[in-house]
């Protein structure tokens, strides 16, 4: 009789086993955890752009293995969707659910995005994401989202970028006096301020009008992203820069989509952002090192200069002249500056006797 003992365990394994299986397969939670949710992200940049286009695909491939191939996200570059200035308003109407692009792009929706990609003399990105992950970067840019019906979050730093590439060198605010740049934004508000003259040209035609003279200066990103433009081979200073010490991308995702997706995905949805940007400003790093290593070898009298003291302190006291137009028109600008500022020299003042205290004692 004993030797029947384990036939008959073996039997009641297999039905509670089957009842078990039965169980999971009706019921509600086997379904929420079977069910594949697709999310379609538009980026503001070109297809297989280095750096920036490789952060949005790092974060749709770490969405997809944290969730076991339960949310899966496709990307649509400019070449698709043709419209790279769009993306606010595509993730705002639910066209697109996920938008990659940069927050200050959107200053003439709204004023206020303006500050949650870099500010002139503003901070570095370790600073940054200091006030954006434990300061109250990331509350205030929920609020002036909200009204948009986006929720957005940090998208990937290129660290400090450079001042730009000059055909002539720039000794005083004389020099200043009708230079034709090429530099965007808030940056070129400033630059105008002083005299300058900004233009916008489009990316493709900027080498030859920069070769040609049809500008005396270009600002683009630094070595990381500026090597593959060559301007380094037509120009022969490369000014240090001051006007994006951190430039952060942006996530934006629609609303409605965002909270239809089940907790856990939200918070892989969330945790693969954040891994993705803070990756890409180490990769930035990275690459600016190679490519500024490559550029200095293939041509070594590449000058790096830094604006002279009279041309900074006049740009400072333009930003200033700028910030305090914005803040007057608007409680929420007036917020948002004022908790950057707090924030910046509180962090500074501990950056100053670390990193630079550091590099500084080295004397070389
Ligand atoms: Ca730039």
């Amino acid at each position: 009789m004993p030797s029947q003992r384990p036939v008959i365990n073996k039997y009641l394994e297999i039905v509670v086993c089957s009842a078990m299986l039965c169980a999971l397969l009706l019921s509600p939670f086997s379904q929420a955890a079977d069910k594949v949710y697709r999310l379609k992200l538009a980026e503001t940049w070109p297809t297989n752009y280095p750096i920036l286009g490789e952060t949005t695909k790092n974060m749709a491939a770490l969405t997809e293995s944290m969730s076991n191939g339960r949310l899966k996200i496709t990307i649509d570059s400019r070449n698709k969707h043709k419209a790279p200035l769009g993306v606010f308003d595509m993730v705002k109407a639910g066209q697109y659910d996920i938008g990659h692009s940069a927050s200050y792009y959107w200053k003439g929706k709204d004023a206020n995005t303006l500050y949650f990609t870099t500010m002139p003399f503003g901070m570095t990105a370790v600073e940054q994401y200091g006030w954006f992950y434990h300061g109250d970067g990331q509350a205030l840019m929920n609020e002036v989202y909200a009204r948009h019906n986006i929720l957005s979050f940090p998208g990937g730093n290129t660290g400090v970028q450079m001042g730009g590439w000059f055909q002539k060198e720039i000794n005083s605010l004389e020099d200043v006096k009708g230079l034709k740049i090429r530099i965007p934004g808030f940056a070129g508000e400033i630059w105008s301020k002083l005299g300058a003259k900004p233009v916008n040209i489009p990316p493709g035609d900027l080498y030859t009008a920069l070769e040609r003279r049809t500008v005396d200066a270009v600002e683009w990103v630094g070595p990381s992203l500026d090597l593959r433009m060559g301007f380094h081979k037509i120009a022969p200073y490369y000014y240090t820069g001051w006007h994006e010490p951190s430039s952060e991308l942006q996530f934006m995702v629609n609303k409605q989509k965002f909270e239809k997706l089940p907790a856990d995905l939200q918070q892989i949805l969330k945790t693969a952002m954040r891994t993705a940007a803070y990756d890409m400003y180490i990769q930035s790093h990275h690459a600016s090192a190679e490519n500024w290593d490559s550029m200095k070898k293939e041509f070594p009298n590449i000058q790096v200069k830094t604006f002279p003291e009279e041309v900074m302190t006049a740009m400072r006291r333009a930003n200033d002249e700028l910030l305090a137009e914005y803040a007057a028109k608007d409680p929420l600008a007036k917020r948002i500056q004022e908790s950057q500022l707090e924030y910046q020299e509180k962090s500074r003042a501990w950056t100053d006797i670390a990193d630079k205290a550091y590099l500084n004692s080295l004397f070389k």
